[in-house]
């Protein structure tokens, strides 16, 4: 499996949990780099997950035959990984960008379009606001072969909506970006890594290729297979030994992936808290 890695935000310091320091994710970069990876695009995961899904309707189903195909696999292809970040803050243009380049690494960028050039009014954060990134900076990141994907309009949680607002989400988000970048928005990225059924099937009618979570595990089935992708998050509190675990299939990486699962959900509690306060803007 080609390692799937989520970041969000990028700072010195901050609140959430979800944020890494600009030396911690250099380290990584560099172990990455160390390593021999190279980074790979979403459309190659699409083609990979395909690979996958013929070799399984061939009823190639059980442990030995997987394992096999695992053994064959050239060397190369373990050797690339996806990095993935979400929300779009402008930290990723001035910190993340330019050591993402220094390695030779690109990235998918998931933005949230009703605030491009604009301060965080979604994310709590204890009244920290940070800035998004602008329109020249996505179109900077573009032009260097990063990819930009929706993280919808306003980051709501999806599953709390109705399906109108479901779809205006959806939709509104693809054509905005379409729209300021004059090409096909194929990506999108549930905001807290929240989805079911009934959003996975909007998204598909909506025109997205691929759909991504914040759950690296999957445990959900959500007919086609291979169409709603897991991550794995990297978090302030890890270490490099947890980020190397975070890249290789074992019982370390699935507590890492447990661990994910934890933090994410604590990440949720934004959407709580918004409900909650009356003064917090529920719409921009
Ligand atoms: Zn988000």
């Amino acid at each position: 499996m080609i390692p799937i890695l989520l970041y969000h935000k990028i700072s010195k310091f901050d609140i959430s949990g979800t944020w890494v320091t600009p030396n911690q994710f250099d380290q990584e970069m560099q172990y990455l780099y160390n390593q021999g990876y190279t980074t790979i695009m979403p459309d190659e995961i699409q083609k990979s997950e395909d690979r996958r899904q013929r070799t399984e309707d061939r009823g190639q189903r059980t442990e030995d035959r997987r394992q096999m195909t695992e053994d064959r696999k050239p060397k190369a292809e373990s050797q690339k990984l996806l990095i993935t970040f979400d929300d779009g803050y402008s930290s990723f243009y001035s910190i993340a960008f330019p050591t993402l380049l220094k390695y030779g690494f690109r990235a998918t960028c998931f933005v949230v379009t009703g605030y491009i050039g604009k301060k965080s009014e979604w994310d709590v954060n204890f009244g920290k606001k940070d800035r998004h990134l602008d329109l020249m900076q996505i179109r900077e990141l573009k032009q260097y072969g990063f990819v930009i994907g929706s993280h919808t309009r306003t980051h709501p949680d999806l599953t709390k909506l109705s399906i109108p607002k479901i779809k205006q989400e959806l939709r509104d988000s693809k054509l905005e970006l379409e729209d300021k970048l004059g090409e096909e928005v194929q990506y999108l990225s549930f905001p807290f890594g929240r989805y079911n059924k009934l959003i996975v099937n909007l998204a598909m009618e909506t025109g997205y290729k691929l759909v991504f979570t914040s759950n690296p595990l999957m445990k959900e089935v959500l007919p086609p297979e291979n169409y709603v992708i897991g991550r794995m998050g990297v978090y302030i509190i890890d270490q490099l030994p947890q980020f190397k675990a975070k890249l290789h299939k074992g019982v370390f990486q699935l507590i890492e992936a447990r661990k994910a699962q934890v933090i994410n959900s604590f990440s949720r509690g934004t959407w709580i808290w918004k409900t909650m306060n009356p003064f917090c803007k529920q719409n921009i």
